[in-house]
C-alpha cells in the first residue's frame, strides 16, 4: 500500500497500469477510503501542501520593528541625552522606543495572524468520495488513495490517475506553460517515458478543469507532485511589502522625517550664530526630531486595514488582498451576474409552451405541490402527449436532485435543472421508472459559453437518442423539424416566428426561458461532440422559469444611486429577460440591452463610447466580460467584476477588483478573485464598498488628527526657538503627547465606527492621494490654531511666573485641546453634536484617562516629577480647559460653515 507516496521515484508508471491495478496498488475502491483510513494516511504521509519555506517568523516581525527611520531618530536623541547627560530623557526615551516596539509587533503580530486566519478561510477545497459520499475537504487534507471528484473551475488538489472522464480537458498552463487545454481520458497509455503534457489520463496537482467532469485517483500529494518537485523552480509571488496606501504612508513619514530633521539643522545653525550654548541646542534638537515624528503613524494603518478585513470578513466578505480594501472605496462600476446574485437563485417553472400550447404552471418553490393548467383547467401528461415530451427532456437531460429538508424542497445542482424537475414532477413524470427505461449513455454538461446541454439515452428499442435543453434563440436556429403534437414536420419560417414570439412573451414578464430539442441518431455514426450531435435537431417545447429579485438588491441598489456608483448587469441571460429584471429591481436600463452578438461586432473604441451608458448585457461569454472591463477602465471607471464559472477568472483578474462567489463560484475564480463573497449576494458586495469607504475614512482622519498633532507641536517649538525664548515643552512632553494623547485616541478613530454617510457621497477619485489639499490645509489650519493657544498662555505664564510653571501650562493646554479634538475628527464633514459620542466607548475611556493623568500629574509628586509638571490651582485649570476647547470650536464652526455653503 501506499507505494506513490513511500518511493514517489515508482510513480512514473501510473499511467501505463491498468484501472483496476492502480485501485488494487492504492488500497481504494470507487467508494473512495475510509474516513479513520484517510485520517491515518494523513498522519502518515503530512498534509498535502507546497512549503514554501517562507514564514515570517516571530522574531523577525520584532527586528523590523527597529527597522524605521523613525526609531533611529529617537535612539539618535536617546544617545545626545546620554551625552549631555540628561538621564531622565535617556530613560524616557528608552521607555518610549521599547513601548513603540513592543505596540508595533503586538500590532503587526495580531495582523499577521488574522490575515493567516482569512488565508486559512480562502484556502482551495477539494471534493473526494470518502465512505461512499463526496464531501467537501480542505486541498491541504487529501490524501493518496482519495478518489478526487473533478468539475468545470475545479483546481486540482493533488496528482491523480483518471477513472472515468466525460469531455475532460484540462488547463495546464502552471506545469507545462501550454495555454491550450488538454483532453483526457481514462484508459491506460502503452508507451512509456511520456512527459507531463502527453500523461492524457492523469491529472496534476496546480492545473485545473476547463470543462468536463471526471473522477481519478490520487497518487502522489505534497512535495512528491510534479508541482511539489519543481516548486523550487517556481517564481515566488514576491513577499508583499504592504498595500499601495502603506506603502504611500510610508514615504509620507519619511518626508515628514527628514523635513524636520532639516527644520532642526536650521534652528540648530540660528541657535550657534545666537551664541546659545551646546547642551541647550541639543535639547532642544532632540525635543524638536521628538515633536515632528509622528510615532504611531505606521501603527494606525496596520490596524485600521486588519481590523477592517475581520469586520469584513464577520459580513460575509472575505478580503484575499489587502490592496483591495483600499480601492474597493473609489469604485465606480460594480459589474454583477444577474442569477443568484440580483435574484435569489430559486426558479420555478411558471409557464410551458409545447405544440403551439401555452401551459400555466402553479406552485412555488422546488415542491411537487402544484398544477400544469391549460386554459385554468389542470391537465396531466397522461392525457398531453407532446406534454409528456417535453416533461421527458426535461428530466432525461438533467443532473439536478431534488431533496425535501424540514419541508422545505431544495435542489442539490444547477437550480435551473432542478426547476425542470419540478415541472416534469406536475406533469406526472416518474423519474425512476424513466431512468430505467431510457439509460443515460452519455452527456455533454452544460456550459454558459455554449449556453446548452446534451445528454444521450438509449431507447427501449435500442437505438439512441441526443435530448437538448438551452437558451431558446440559439436552439431553435439547430432545429430543422419541429414535433406539432400530431407528428414530426420540417419546421418552417411561420413556426420559427410563433415561437420566437412566445419567448418574447415569457421573458418580458421576467421568465428565464429554456427551449428543449431531441434527434434520434443514426447508430453506427454515433459521434461524442457537440457538433457531431447537436444539429438537425427536433424542437419540441419552451418552458419559462421565474427566479425572483433579491427582496434585498432593491435597497442596495437604490444605495448605489446615492453612492454615485453605477450597476451593469451582466447576463447569460435572454435581453428582454435581463431588462425586465433590472428595470423591477430599480437599474436604470432607459436603452435595451446590449447582446454578446451585437457587441461582437463592436470595435473597441466605440464599446467604450456605448459602455459609459449600457446597463445591462446579455446572451454574453466570458470573454464578452473581459471585454466590457477593458472598456470601462478605459473610461476611466474602477470596476469591480463579480463571477463564478472558470471561464470568468480572466475579466475579475482584469477587473480592479475582481469578486468570486463564495457559493456557485470555482475553485479557480476565487483564487483569480480579490474578494470573495460568501452568501453570493449583491447586497454584500455593496456593503463592502461601504466598508472600503470606512476604512478608508478611518485612515484619513486618523491621519488628519495625528499630523495635526505633530504640527502644532513643531510650530510652536520652532517659533519660540525662532523668536528665543525658552523652549514650551521638554522631550519628556512631546513623548507623552504622541504617545499617549495622540496615540491612544488615533488608534481608537483607527477602528471607528463606519460613518452612516458614507453612501452618500460619491466614491473618491481614483489616484486622489490620500493627503489631498483639503487635508493638508485642514491640517495646517488645526496646527497653527492649537500652537497660537498655547503659545499665548505660555508667553504669558512666562510672563508673569519662572519657565516651569509656564511650560507646565502649555503642556497642559496641548494635552486638553488634543483630547478634546479627538471627538471632532471622527467625522470630517459632521459636526461634533451630530456625531453619537457614545458610539466610540473606547476612545471615550481613553481620553478619561488621559485626561484624569494631567489633572493628577499637577498635584501628585510621583507623576509630577515624571511628567515634569509642577501644581496647577484648580481654577487656572479650568481656564486652561476653556481655552483648550478654542481649536475645537472654531473647527466644528468649519465644518458647519462648509456645510451650509
Ligand atoms: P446567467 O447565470 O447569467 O443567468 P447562464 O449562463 O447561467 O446565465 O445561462 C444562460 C442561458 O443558458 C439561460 O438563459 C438558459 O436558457 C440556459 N441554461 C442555463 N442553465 C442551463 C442548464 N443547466 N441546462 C441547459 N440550459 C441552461
Ligand atoms: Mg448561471
Amino acid at each position: 500500500m501506499n507505494r506513490a507516496a513511500a518511493t514517489p521515484a515508482t510513480q512514473d508508471d501510473w499511467y501505463n497500469r491498468s484501472n483496476d491495478e492502480v485501485h488494487k496498488l492504492l488500497g481504494v475502491s470507487l467508494a473512495g477510503l475510509s474516513s479513520p483510513e484517510a485520517a491515518s494516511r494523513l498522519v502518515r504521509n503530512g498534509p498535502n501542501e507546497i512549503s514554501s519555506g517562507e514564514r515570517i517568523s516571530v522574531l523577525q516581525i520584532f527586528i523590523s520593528q527597529f527597522r524605521s527611520l523613525i526609531i533611529w531618530v529617537l535612539i539618535c536623541a536617546a544617545v545626545i541625552s546620554a551625552l549631555v547627560g540628561e538621564t531622565v530623557n535617556v530613560i524616557a526615551i528608552m521607555a518610549v522606543i521599547i513601548l513603540n516596539a513592543a505596540l508595533g509587533f503586538y500590532q503587526e503580530y495580531s495582523a499577521e495572524k488574522s490575515v493567516a486566519a482569512l488565508k486559512l478561510m480562502t484556502a482551495p477545497q477539494a471534493k473526494v468520495r470518502r465512505d461512499g459520499h463526496a464531501l467537501t475537504v480542505p486541498a491541504s487534507e487529501v490524501v493518496v488513495g482519495d478518489i478526487l471528484m473533478l468539475a468545470a473551475g475545479d483546481l486540482v488538489a493533488a496528482d491523480a490517475r483518471l477513472c472515468d472522464a466525460a469531455t475532460l480537458q484540462m488547463i495546464e498552463a502552471t506545469l507545462t506553460g501550454e495555454s491550450e487545454t488538454v483532453a483526457k481520458q481514462a484508459g491506460a497509455l502503452t508507451a512509456g517515458n511520456l512527459s507531463i503534457g502527453d500523461q492524457t489520463n492523469m491529472v496534476f496537482m496546480g492545473t485545473s478543469v476547463a470543462k468536463g467532469t471526471g473522477r481519478a485517483i490520487i497518487i502522489a500529494t505534497g512535495m512528491a507532485t510534479e508541482l511539489g518537485q519543481i516548486a523550487g523552480l517556481i517564481e515566488k509571488a514576491g513577499s508583499d511589502k504592504g498595500t499601495p496606501l502603506q506603502k504611500k504612508l510610508d514615504a509620507f513619514g519619511r518626508i515628514l522625517v527628514w523635513a524636520a530633521l532639516g527644520i532642526v539643522a536650521v534652528l540648530f545653525g540660528l541657535g550657534l550664530l545666537r551664541g546659545t550654548a551646546l547642551y541647550e541646542l541639543a535639547l532642544t534638537a532632540i525635543s524638536l526630531a521628538v515633536a515632528a515624528v509622528p510615532e504611531s503613524l505606521p501603527a494606525v494603518v496596520t490596524v485600521a486595514l486588519s481590523v477592517g478585513v475581520m469586520q469584513m470578513a464577520r459580513r460575509r466578505v472575505l478580503v484575499r488582498k489587502l490592496a483591495a480594501v483600499e480601492t474597493l472605496g473609489s469604485t465606480t462600476v460594480i459589474c454583477t451576474d444577474k442569477t443568484g446574485t440580483l435574484t435569489v437563485g430559486e426558479m420555478t417553472v411558471r409557464r410551458l409552451y409545447v405544440a403551439g400550447q401555452s401551459y400555466d404552471v402553479t406552485g412555488e418553490g422546488y415542491g411537487p405541490a402544484g398544477a400544469i393548467l391549460l386554459n385554468g383547467n389542470a391537465v396531466s401528461g397522461s392525457d398531453h402527449a407532446s406534454l409528456l415530451a417535453l416533461a421527458a427532456i426535461h428530466l432525461g437531460c438533467n443532473n439536478a436532485h431534488l431533496r425535501e429538508e424540514a419541508g422545505i424542497w431544495k435542489t442539490i445542482g444547477d437550480p435551473t435543472e432542478g426547476a425542470l424537475l419540478t415541472s416534469a414532477a406536475k406533469a406526472r413524470l416518474e423519474r425512476k421508472s424513466f431512468e430505467q427505461q431510457y439509460p443515460k449513455h452519455f452527456e455533454i454538461p452544460f456550459d454558459s459559453d455554449r449556453k446548452r446541454s446534451t445528454v444521450v439515452r438509449r431507447m427501449p428499442d435500442g437505438h439512441l437518442r441526443a435530448l437538448v435543453n438551452g437558451a431558446p434563440g440559439p436552439l431553435l436556429e439547430k432545429c430543422t423539424l419541429i414535433d406539432t403534437g400530431t407528428g414530426v414536420q420540417p419546421i418552417s419560417q411561420q413556426d420559427r416566428t410563433d415561437v420566437l414570439a412566445e419567448i418574447s412573451a415569457m421573458a418580458n414578464r421576467a421568465l428565464r426561458v429554456l427551449g428543449s430539442a431531441y434527434r434520434d441518431l443514426d447508430g453506427s455514426k454515433t459521434g461524442q461532440s457537440a457538433e457531431e450531435l447537436e444539429h438537425d435537431l427536433v424542437f419540441v417545447g419552451l418552458a419559462g422559469m421565474y427566479d425572483p429579485p433579491r427582496p434585498e438588491a432593491r435597497q442596495a441598489i437604490a444605495q448605489c444611486r446615492m453612492a454615485g456608483l453605477r450597476i451593469v448587469m451582466i447576463t447569460g441571460d435572454h435581453p428582454d429577460t435581463a431588462t425586465a429584471i433590472a428595470r423591477d429591481i430599480g437599474i436604470a436600463s432607459d436603452r435595451p440591452a446590449l447582446t454578446g452578438s451585437e457587441l461582437q461586432d463592436i470595435p473597441d473604441k466605440d464599446l467604450q463610447e456605448r459602455a459609459a451608458k449600457t446597463s445591462v448585457y446579455a446572451r454574453v461569454t466570458a470573454a464578452h466580460k473581459l471585454r466590457i472591463v477593458h472598456a470601462l477602465k478605459a473610461n476611466g471607471d474602477v470596476v469591480a467584476m463579480t463571477g463564478d464559472g472558470v471561464n470568468d477568472a480572466p475579466a475579475i483578474k482584469g477587473a480592479d477588483i475582481g469578486i468570486a462567489m463564495g457559493q456557485s463560484g470555482t475553485e479557480v475564480t476565487k483564487q483569480a478573485a480579490d474578494l470573495i463573497i460568501t452568501d453570493d449576494n449583491f447586497a454584500t458586495i455593496v456593503d463592502a464598498i461601504k466598508q472600503g469607504r470606512g476604512i478608508y475614512d478611518n485612515i484619513r482622519k486618523t491621519l488628519q488628527y495625528l499630523l495635526a498633532g505633530s504640527t502644532a507641536e513643531l510650530l510652536l517649538m520652532a517659533v519660540c526657538v525662532v523668536i528665543g525664548v525658552p523652549t514650551p515643552l521638554l522631550p519628556i512632553h512631546l513623548l507623552w503627547i504622541n504617545l499617549v494623547t495622540d496615540g491612544l485616541p488615533a488608534l481608537c478613530l483607527a477602528t471607528d465606527a463606519i460613518d452612516s454617510d458614507v453612501m452618500e457621497r460619491p466614491p473618491r477619485l481614483p489616484g486622489e492621494p490620500i493627503t489631498d489639499r483639503g487635508f493638508l490645509s485642514t491640517m495646517l489650519f488645526t496646527g497653527c490654531l492649537t500652537a497660537a493657544v498655547a503659545f499665548a498662555v505660555f508667553l504669558y505664564m512666562l510672563d508673569t511666573t519662572d519657565t516651569e510653571t509656564a511650560r507646565t501650562y502649555a503642556f497642559t493646554v496641548m494635552v486638553f485641546s488634543e483630547v478634546l479634538r479627538a471627538f471632532g475628527a471622527r467625522s470630517e464633514s459632521r459636526p461634533v453634536w451630530r456625531i453619537s459620542v457614545l458610539t466610540n466607548r473606547n476612545l471615550l475611556i481613553v481620553v478619561g484617562v488621559s485626561f484624569g493623568i494631567q489633572v493628577l500629574s499637577q498635584h501628585n509628586a510621583v507623576l509630577g516629577d515624571l511628567l515634569k509638571s509642577s501644581p496647577v490651582p484648580f481654577t487656572d485649570c479650568l481656564v486652561l480647559l476653556a481655552l483648550s476647547t478654542i481649536p475645537s470650536i472654531v473647527l466644528e464652526l468649519g465644518k458647519l460653515w462648509r456645510q451650509r455653503r
